[in-house]
């Protein structure tokens, strides 16, 4: 039966009903019955509910999963031997299909649609290719649809595997300002040792810094179909913590898991960030060396000032020589500097669209463009 309690009202487990954006990690072992290798449908339909519930309440929700090799390994009948790096890649791109379509027909049962994302770490090391997920991700939220995303198995050879849907959770949270990240597995934190052979071993409640000592205590990966280990999500940790974003390792192994991390008794690690996302990607933005200039008049000046995104229409002119993605300064007529942010644009094209208005940026480009030059989102004042 459905639990009656609200997500987002807990004081046993406040996260969720702070955080915008939210990040699920779903492992192999919580989605998939490991005898049979199928979905188990009601702990799917019941992770969809909580998700819908919390898409009611405002919040952004991305589904990281894993799932695809051991389904397609089940529908390849390659029995329970260890794969080998191209049986592994053809038994995902078989089970992705499965995988994306129980996701969109559990969603589609409450009215809500899905899309699917399929990375490799290279994608987020590419500045050009980051920036693309990146607004990808924002208009999918934009439009109320929820991003299931898994690495692209299929084109990921050994080096460049993120290796683990942990780490690619955690490049995914930073990717599209998530400020929470939950690995959901089918344990319930971090442990001082494996918890199943020290029964009355420690387990740590918060972490503040991934020292390397906890690094050498975590183990290493537990079954053949899941490659993430407690290693791997405390290197997951790094990531979410370094880039602002609050990290929680919770058991999703029953049905409801989400209502089940807010029960007496339920344990959780907690994974602390220093700073919240939108200060750093401040700081991040001031950080990075500008590459030119753009001169805006009054009227943009003023929408700066109220917290709007710098649109063509009230440049008028830029200097420099730089491409989209790189960081340049905002300056007022009176070339005062106003601020500074990442160009959508490069400086050819600042040069043709500047003083456009959003409908005629299409025709002066000759292929669509973005609406805004600066967005809010990649922009400081100063
Ligand atoms: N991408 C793999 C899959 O979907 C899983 C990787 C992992 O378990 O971390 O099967």
């Amino acid at each position: 039966m459905a639990p009656n309690k609200s997500l987002v009202n807990s004081k046993s487990f406040p996260f969720l009903g702070k955080a915008k954006t939210i990040v699920l990690k779903i492992g192999t072992s919580i989605l998939i019955d490991s005898k049979e290798n199928l979905i188990k449908t009601k702990w799917l339909e019941s992770l969809v509910k909580e998700v819908v519930e919390l898409k009611s309440h405002g919040k952004n929700i991305i589904i990281v999963s894993s799932g695809s090799i051991a389904l397609g390994k089940k529908i390849l009948n390659l029995g329970s031997k260890e794969l080998k790096l191209d049986e592994s890649q053809a038994s995902a791109a078989v089970g992705q299909i499965k995988l994306a379509q129980a996701y969109e027909m559990s969603l589609n049962l409450f009215q809500a649609n899905s899309a699917q994302i399929l990375l490799t770490s290279e994608d987020s090391h590419d500045r050009r290719r980051y920036l693309n997920i990146r607004s990808t991700i924002k208009s999918l939220l934009r439009l109320g649809v929820i991003p299931i995303v898994n690495e692209n198995d299929t084109v990921a050879t050994d080096e460049i595997k993120f290796g683990d849907n942990d780490r690619l959770a955690a490049q995914v949270a930073l990717t599209s300002g998530a400020d929470l990240l939950i690995l959901m597995s089918d344990i319930d934190g971090l442990y001082e040792s494996d918890p199943n052979l020290n029964p009355n071993t420690r387990h740590f409640s918060v972490i503040n810094t991934i020292t390397p000592e906890l690094l050498r205590m975590a183990g290493h990966a537990k079954s053949q179909d899941s490659k993430g280990g407690m290693r791997t999500k405390l290197e997951a940790a790094k990531i979410a913590m370094n880039g602002g974003c609050e990290m929680i390792i919770a058991d999703g192994s029953k049905n409801y898991p989400l209502n089940n991390c807010m029960n007496a008794g339920s344990k959780y690690t907690r994974f602390v960030p220093k700073n919240d996302v939108a200060t750093l990607r401040k700081q991040w933005i001031l950080s990075i060396k500008t590459r030119g200039k753009l001169f805006v008049d009054n009227g943009a000046k003023v929408a700066l000032e109220n917290q709007k995104s710098l649109l063509p229409a009230g440049v008028l002119d830029s200097s420099g020589n730089f491409n989209r993605g790189d960081a340049i300064e905002i300056m007022s007529i009176d070339n005062e500097k106003l601020g500074q942010g990442l160009s959508a644009y490069s400086s050819a094209e600042v040069e043709v669209i500047k003083g456009c208005k959003t409908f005629e940026i299409e025709k002066k480009l000759g292929h669509p463009g973005r609406i805004a030059l600066i967005h809010r989102d990649d922009l400081v004042l100063s």
